[in-house]
This record gives C-alpha cells, sequence and structure tokens, in this order.
C-alpha cells in the first residue's frame, strides 16, 4: 500500500466513523422505550415494539462496527496494517477500501467461514 492509499482509507475510516455515530444517536433516539400510556391502537404499539426491536438490533450493530473502525483507525499508520492476520499477505485495497477494519484477505475469510 502506497502513502496515498493509506491516507485515502484513513479519510475513508474517519468518514465512517462520522456517520456511524450520527447513524447511533438517530437510532438511540428512535429506540427509546414506548410509554405503556401512549394512546395508540393495539396493533400500532406492537408494530412500533417491533420497529423499536429493529431499531436496538442495528444500534448494537453499529456500535460494534463503531468499535471495530476506530481500532483500525489507531492501527492505519502501522506497518502491518492490511495485512491478514492469518496468511500475511497484503488485504485487497479495494475491500480494505470498503471494509477498512478486515482483518482477513477474501481467501482466508471464506476459509474461516467455511468450517
Ligand atoms: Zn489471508
Amino acid at each position: 500500500m502506497d502513502a496515498k492509499q493509506k491516507s485515502d482509507i484513513k479519510e475513508k475510516i474517519i468518514s465512517d466513523i462520522a456517520s456511524i455515530e450520527k447513524d447511533i444517536i438517530s437510532l438511540e433516539e428512535k429506540s427509546q422505550p414506548i410509554t405503556p400510556d401512549c394512546s395508540l391502537g393495539r396493533l400500532t404499539r406492537q408494530e412500533m415494539m417491533q420497529e423499536q426491536q429493529l431499531y436496538l438490533h442495528n444500534l448494537q450493530e453499529n456500535k460494534k462496527r463503531l468499535n471495530r473502525l476506530r481500532f483500525a483507525l489507531s492501527k492505519v499508520d502501522n506497518e502491518d496494517y492490511g495485512e491478514c492476520k492469518e496468511c500475511e499477505e497484503n488485504i485487497d485495497f479495494n475491500r480494505l477500501f470498503l471494509i477498512p477494519e478486515s482483518v482477513y484477505c477474501v481467501s482466508c475469510l471464506e476459509e474461516l467461514n467455511g468450517e
């Protein structure tokens, strides 16, 4: 990876973190517990609760990704950033750009998932 690619990835991580932080704030608002005295019909209320579950789930996923991205940001300047943890080959740049928190190359990931 050259210096230009590295700085591109760094910018990508920073912008991903910013957009996830925004998502988390809005999901936290949306997943607030529904007040019992809310004067809606039964079905609507059930739908709202299902929606709330979905928001909570997305919130958890976003928080996990945020942690991984922050970790990636702390590692991006290291020599070994972008190396696969399994085979130590360089991870494909396009993949890293898409998912900067990647720690495995595609073929190792497939092998790990295929177990
Ligand atoms: Zn690998």
